[in-house]
């Protein structure tokens, strides 16, 4: 789905419409859950022995649904902090004023009126326009909470990180802190701490550039949210900013482009110096009924392997089917309703009864009644999922999240735990330490189950497989979308999803939704902290080159190469079969220099994953029955990277 930005009067309105009586079955048929190893005891969680929880059950409720370990490469503990960076020792003047030379024009427009975004704060959009046939340049009016007096000399001025490789990517280093053509290595230390697990090998360098052919550009997309967390990374990085379209979208010098979904032509305008925050053809996870679909057919071959996503049903088109289930149950299941494309709880209600459905168009999902509760509230978790690629696939998730709980699973929002709704509660509670109030991190969750030693291991790993397994599931629909939309010779997409999982009393994870574009606004510092750095991360891992634009522009040779991959498909399938025959010893000289190149970018790219870990390619093969049609570079990954060690 497509996260909304702000929640309105209607949106609440809406939400507080939730009948009564359908608040009071959940009150009714929901038992006061204690959490599997938590009892309370005089105001204060005491932890059972994960033994004694165990015999609190009739059975080990792990066994009672099958996981395997999703294997990662990701390796979270590092030993060294050495560092070794490199840098031009060279330094440019620091200045603010504008100088001519740099063909910077100072805007001479009033300041367009502030724009509210999610968390109320304001936003602008004053830039002049770039034309590329002109000498002009924009300057960014950067007027948000994250004021860094922009210098457009930074434009200028780059930190990059090298390639292990010669000849690989050199890419721009997002920091967490702000920077000018001063700044010394030990004020970037703060993104470094980020990339702290490959310290030793992130050669970073300072980067002047003298043709603006080469300065880099971003925009915001015509009616794309623009969040501080987006906008003050590519400020920190140095990214000049483009003016946004207001209707169709300009394939003009962007470097990158923040949007909303791009209709499918657009995608084909894409240059290959370009980037969007977006694949073609994902909206098959980010809507309710098609994520309800593709998880149906994902059911349909593989059973209870998909069974993390509660039973669902289309109405009116299931309505048979739905009555026979309710029916089945004696009117004991619960259900609850979610119109097709809402989000923030617009319009969701829990029912029992068929009657009790007024929703014409919607998706009514079995209601989970044993929610893990923490402290007597129910609790969602936010998981932050970046895919740089389709083809090969390579997912990673960021290692902070948010866990939304409701204030009391009393409250008549007890079954509701998204934060917009809650937020409306009168209990509803915020914390700037991460550990109290209606949301938490990631971190501080795990802390929980730390401190009440609750071993979380087998919740955490479960989440990694409903992660890999979903976006599998949109792999052949994204991939055949890639190949008639794109043209671009590189990869020019990338998306963060925001995953929805609710936890119950076995502490199995259940997929609630996907955002395709998860809210990045900020309510608290707690929220900033996290997407500031999920953000950062993320561009770090995508990788922005520095290139020389005029080199590429309209360069029809390569944008013919660029279909040659896809276009002969019946030759990638039989080099699938021969690249299959070849041995780890073999596999260096099996590889053709592009082939070679599309593997040293995945060893790049995890060497700047920082506080992002790998789930896919990885060594185990279980995964790989998943895909409705095996590809080419996912095998090739595959082997490259079980072929280290
Ligand atoms: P929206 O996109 O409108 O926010 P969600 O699917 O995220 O809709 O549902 C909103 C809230 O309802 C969730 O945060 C969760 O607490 C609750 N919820 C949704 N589906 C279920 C379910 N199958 N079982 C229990 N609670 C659910």
């Amino acid at each position: 789905m497509i996260e909304c930005t702000t929640t309105s009067n209607a949106t609440f309105n809406a939400t507080k419409r939730i009948s009564e009586s359908a608040a009071e079955i959940v009150r009714a048929r929901t038992p006061t859950y204690v959490p599997p190893r938590l009892v309370k005891s005089a105001g204060k969680h005491k932890a059972l022995s994960p033994k004694k929880a165990v015999t609190k059950r009739s059975e080990n409720p792990i066994k009672k649904f099958t996981r395997t370990d999703s294997s990662t490469n990701s390796t979270t503990n590092y030993k060294s902090k050495s560092t070794c960076t490199t840098f031009e020792s060279k330094q440019t003047n620091k200045s603010n004023t504008r100088s001519k030379s740099t063909g910077i024009i100072r805007s001479k427009q009033p300041r367009a009126g502030p724009k509210p975004d999610q968390a109320g704060t304001e936003c602008f959009d004053d830039c002049t326009s770039l034309d590329w046939n002109e000498d002009t340049f924009t300057e960014p009016n950067e007027v948000d909470d994250e004021r860094d007096d922009f210098d457009p000399e930074s434009s200028k001025t780059y930190w990059t990180i090298q390639s292990i490789y010669q000849g690989g990517q050199e890419v721009v280093l997002f920091p967490l802190c702000k920077y000018d053509t001063n700044t010394t290595i030990n004020e970037l230390l703060e993104v470094l701490e980020d990339i702290k697990g490959e310290r030793e090998n992130i050669i970073i360098k300072k980067r002047v550039i003298s043709d603006r052919n080469s300065m880099m550009f971003f925009k915001f997309g015509p009616r794309a949210v623009e969040f501080n967390a987006v906008r003050g990374a590519f400020r920190r990085a140095g990214f000049g900013r483009l003016k946004r379209d207001d209707e169709n979208c300009k394939f003009d010098t962007f470097n990158s482009m923040w949007s909303k979904h791009l209709p499918n032509q657009d995608f084909g305008k894409l240059k290959e110096f370009q980037k969007v925050n977006h694949f073609p053809g994902s909206f098959e996870l980010g809507r309710k009924d098609t994520l309800h679909r593709t998880m149906g057919k994902m059911r349909d071959r593989h059973g209870l392997e998909y069974d993390f996503y509660p039973k669902s049903y289309s109405w009116p088109e299931s309505q048979n089917e739905l009555n026979m289930d309710i029916s089945n149950s004696n009117g004991k299941n619960l259900y609850i309703v979610k119109p097709k494309a809402s989000s923030c709880g617009r319009g969701i209600k829990v029912i029992n009864k068929l009657s009790q459905v007024k929703c014409k168009d919607c998706i009514i999902q079995r209601y989970i009644p044993n929610p893990l509760l923490i402290d007597n509230k129910k609790f969602d978790l936010r998981i932050y999922v970046g895919v740089t690629d389709f083809h090969p696939l390579k997912i990673y998730m960021f290692q902070e999240g948010l866990v939304s709980s409701n204030k009391d699973i009393k409250d008549k929002y007890a079954h509701l735990t998204n934060y917009s709704i809650n937020k409306h509660s009168d209990t509803f509670e915020t914390s700037e330490e991460g550990d109290a109030g209606s949301k938490w991190t990631i971190s501080a969750l795990k802390k929980y189950f730390k401190d009440n030693k609750v071993d979380d291991s087998m919740l955490w790993r479960g989440i990694e497989d409903i992660i890999i397994k979903t976006i599998i599931s949109a792999d052949d629909t994204v991939n055949s979308m890639m190949a008639r939309t794109i043209k671009s010779k590189k990869n020019v997409c990338y998306e963060v999803f925001g995953f929805d999982i609710l936890v119950d009393d076995y502490l199995k994870p259940w997929l609630l939704e996907v955002n395709v574009s998860p809210s990045l606004s900020s309510s608290s510092a707690m929220d900033r902290k996290i997407k500031t750095r999920l953000i950062a991360n993320l561009m770090n891992l995508v990788g922005f080159e520095v290139c020389d634009r005029r080199k590429l522009k309209d360069d029809a040779k390569k944008q013919a190469d660029a279909n040659l991959f896809y276009k002969s498909h019946a030759k990638v399938k039989r080099s699938i079969h021969q690249l299959k025959e070849v041995t780890s010893q073999q596999l260096n000289n099996y590889m053709t220099p592009c082939e070679m190149k599309v593997c040293q970018e995945l060893d790049d790219e995890h060497r700047r994953r920082g506080m992002f870990t790998r789930l896919f390619p990885c060594k185990d093969t279980k995964y790989n029955k998943y895909f409705v049609n095996e590809r080419y570079k996912n095998v090739l990954v595959q082997k490259w990277i079980q072929n280290k060690m």
